[in-house]
C-alpha cells in the first residue's frame, strides 16, 4: 500500500494551496474529500438551465497581499464588487469597510482601557482587518464566484502530481509507530506520515498511544434559495449582509456570475436563510413557496424589486457543514508534530496568515 508524506482531509483553496506547496517541495500528497468534487465550501451546483453557480461561500474579505497571491497563484480574473458589499438593519446602511472601522476601533479602546500596548501594537500590525479607514478598501471577487476559484483548484491539482479521493469519508485515524492510518466510513484504509485537518473535517474518532479523542461536532446547515426573478432589480446590490430580519441572513445579486446570459431583464438572487427559521415554514406544510413569497416580500419591503415580482425559476439548497469543537482542535494539534488543524473560518485571513509559510516554500 502506499504511504503518503502528507495527506489533507478536506480539499477547500486553503488545503489546496498548501497540498501544492508541499507537493511541489517533492512531497507524496493525497487529498481526501466525502463530496464528489474538490473546492470544500467553495464549490458550484447546477441551478436548473443557469448552469453552475455557488452554494456555499460568496464573499472575500479585504486584504491586499491575500487578493494578489491569490489572483497570481489561482490565475483568477477578480471583478470590484458594484456596489462595495453593506451590512443593512432597518434604513441603516454601513458599508463593509466603516464597519471594519468600527471593529477596529472598538477593540483598540479594549486594549487601550487594559493599558495592554503590546497587543494593541501586535493586533494593529499583524490582524489583516485591523485598519481604521477614511476611504474604503475596495472589496473583490472572482468574475464567476466560487465557480472561479473551484475550476482553478481543480486545474492546480490536475497540473499536480497530488493524488485525489472524492467520495471519500475518513472516520477514523489511527496512529502508528510511523505515521497514521486513515480509515473510511467503508473500511478501507490510507497510510501517510502527516495529517492536516481543517475545523471542519468531520472525524469520529483519533487514537494515539493508548488515549482516545472521541470527536464532538457541531452540525450546521447553510440554506439558500437561487432566485431567478423576470424584474430587474430597482437598486443595485452585490452582497448584503442582513441584520434586520428573522430569517434572511444575506442577499446577492448573481446575474453576473451567469455563463449563459440570460433574457434581459432578468435577475438571479441568491437568499442566505437561518435554518432554524425555515424549519418553522417546512413544519408548517408547503415550505418552499411560502419562503419564497416571504423573501420576494422582504426584497419588495426594501425596495429592491417592483410590487408583484415574477419568479422564473427557484432552487432551494442545504450546504451542511460540521465544525470540531474549539478545545478539540487544541487537543489535536498537541499530539505531535504529524497531525494539525488548519483552524479558519475566512478565506481571506486564512490565506493572509498561512502567506508567510508559503513564501518560505
Ligand atoms: C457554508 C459556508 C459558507 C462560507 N462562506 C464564506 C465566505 O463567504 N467567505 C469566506 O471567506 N469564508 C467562508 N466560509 C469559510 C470557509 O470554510 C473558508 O473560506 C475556506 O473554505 C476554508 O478552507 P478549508 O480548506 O479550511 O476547508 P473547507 O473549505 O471548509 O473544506 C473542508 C472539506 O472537508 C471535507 N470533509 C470534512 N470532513 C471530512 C471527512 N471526514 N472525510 C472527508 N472529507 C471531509 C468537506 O466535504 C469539505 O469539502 C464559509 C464556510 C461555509 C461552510
Amino acid at each position: 500500500m502506499e504511504n503518503f508524506d502528507q495527506t489533507y482531509i478536506g480539499t477547500g483553496p486553503i488545503s489546496v494551496i498548501d497540498a501544492c506547496f508541499v507537493n511541489s517541495a517533492g512531497s507524496s500528497v493525497l487529498m481526501i474529500d466525502e463530496k464528489n468534487q474538490l473546492g470544500g465550501a467553495w464549490v458550484a451546483i447546477n441551478v436548473g438551465d443557469y448552469g453552475h453557480l455557488e452554494i456555499g461561500c460568496h464573499i472575500w474579505s479585504y486584504n491586499k497581499k491575500a487578493y494578489d497571491f491569490l489572483q497570481t497563484f489561482f490565475d483568477l480574473d477578480l471583478i470590484e464588487l458594484t456596489p462595495q458589499p453593506y451590512f443593512i438593519k432597518g434604513k441603516t446602511r454601513l458599508i463593509y469597510d466603516h464597519k471594519n472601522g468600527l471593529t477596529t476601533l472598538k477593540n483598540s479602546l479594549g486594549y487601550l482601557k487594559k493599558f495592554d500596548l503590546k497587543k494593541l501594537g501586535g493586533y494593529l500590525r499583524h490582524h489583516p482587518a485591523a485598519r481604521l479607514p477614511l476611504f474604503p478598501k475596495k472589496y473583490l471577487y472572482p468574475k464567476g464566484g466560487a465557480r472561479d476559484l473551484q475550476k482553478a483548484i481543480e486545474e492546480k491539482v490536475a497540473n499536480s502530481t497530488i493524488t485525489t479521493a472524492l467520495q471519500t469519508q475518513i472516520t477514523t485515524l489511527n496512529k502508528l509507530d510511523a505515521g497514521w492510518e486513515l480509515v473510511t466510513a467503508e473500511g478501507k484504509t490510507y497510510n501517510t506520515k502527516k495529517i492536516t485537518l481543517t475545523a471542519t473535517s468531520a472525524i469520529k474518532e483519533i487514537n494515539y498511544l493508548g488515549k482516545t479523542i472521541q470527536l464532538t461536532h457541531r452540525y450546521l446547515n447553510y440554506t439558500h434559495f437561487h432566485l431567478v426573478v423576470k424584474n430587474e432589480l430597482l437598486k443595485p446590490c452585490s452582497y448584503i449582509r442582513v441584520l434586520d430580519d428573522k430569517v434572511i441572513h444575506r442577499i446577492s445579486d448573481i446575474t453576473y456570475q451567469l455563463e449563459t446570459k440570460v433574457d434581459k431583464g432578468y435577475t438571479v438572487i441568491l437568499v442566505g436563510v437561518f435554518d432554524a427559521e425555515l424549519a418553522e415554514f417546512e413544519n408548517a406544510g408547503d415550505n418552499d413557496e411560502k419562503a419564497t413569497k416571504y423573501i420576494l416580500d422582504y426584497l419588495v419591503r426594501k425596495g429592491f424589486l417592483d410590487n408583484d415580482p415574477t419568479i422564473a425559476f427557484a432552487q432551494k439548497n442545504k450546504f451542511e457543514t460540521t465544525y470540531i469543537a474549539p478545545e478539540q482542535i487544541a487537543e489535536i494539534n498537541n499530539i505531535d508534530e504529524s497531525i494539525s488543524v488548519m483552524g479558519t473560518t475566512d478565506l481571506i485571513y486564512g490565506v493572509y496568515f498561512k502567506l508567510k509559510d508559503w513564501i518560505k516554500a
